[in-house]
């Protein structure tokens, strides 16, 4: 599932790609993948891309916009002629220059939705959602953990917590802060929520500066594969090893989501 990391990778290519562009058409190849009057994006012009945690915002000049979500398999790739007729791709959004990008998702879970105020669509979005994990102190974030007596590793992939963290780097990090999944979050001590965040933070700078992990479904608006799949600390690495002390890691399911750890380093 694309994250923070993928999710601003694509945000990022996009900006350049499609901003001062103007909309001829939206094609709509799956209901249910688009929300609301495709018609209505017609001539809109586009000014910017926003993301707030794994949301995309796409700015018309007009104050409208469109939100998009990737969820677990979606893509938006630029001018590639294999998404034309591929059969997963489910919105097509063609431009007056002539170039198209494309909405390509196999399970469908994700959506382009058309919204009246883009500015607002955010806001409502941002309210929803806990800080990024750059946007809070160690003090604010160890306030939130106390809060909760669930799974240290749920509370981090709860978005109403943190925005933008999922299973990928929630396993790394809890990894990289030597912090077990299974811990309490009310018991996660001042000194280990500084180290945590600081893991996150460190696991999401290199998932972006490798344009994020294609192991599974993910690729970027170009259509190309990241990096990040090959810098796995744990993640997936079922009967692999420790790459800290190199004994084997141990797999288990936490709030019902794949989870990897060493007993030895995160004891
Ligand atoms: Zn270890």
């Amino acid at each position: 599932m694309p994250e923070l990391p993928e999710v601003e990778t694509v945000r990022r290519q996009l900006a350049q790609e499609i901003v001062g562009e103007v909309v001829s058409l939206i094609e709509v190849r799956r209901e249910g993948c688009f929300v609301g009057n495709p018609d209505r994006a017609r001539t809109e012009r586009i000014t910017k891309v926003f993301r707030r945690g794994k949301y995309l915002f796409i700015v018309f000049q007009s104050g409208r916009g469109l939100t998009v979500h990737l969820k677990m398999t979606g893509r938006l790739v630029i001018e590639k002629d294999w998404y034309e007729t591929a059969l997963h791709t489910r919105v097509v959004m063609r431009m007056v220059s002539g170039r198209s990008l494309y909405f390509w998702d196999t399970r469908a879970f994700g959506y382009v939705k058309e919204e009246e105020e883009i500015e607002k669509a955010q806001e409502k979005v941002r309210a929803r959602l806990g800080p990024e994990p750059g946007e809070l102190t160690e003090i604010e974030f160890l306030r939130k953990l106390q809060k909760t007596g669930r799974k240290v590793k749920d509370a981090l992939l709860d978005q109403t917590v943190l925005a933008g963290v999922g299973n990928i780097y929630a396993n790394d990090a809890l990894h990289l802060a030597q912090i077990l999944p299974t811990r309490k979050a009310n018991t996660i001590t001042l000194g280990e929520c500084r180290k945590l965040l600081l893991a996150i933070r460190e696991v999401l700078k290199r998932g972006l500066e490798t344009n994020g992990a294609s192991d599974n479904s993910y690729l970027d608006a170009y259509g190309e594969k990241g990096g990040y799949q090959n810098e796995f600390r744990v993640y997936g690495k079922t009967k692999g090893e420790c790459p800290v002390c190199g004994l084997k890691l141990i797999y288990g399911k936490v709030g019902g989501r794949g989870t990897w750890w060493c007993t030895t380093c995160q004891g």
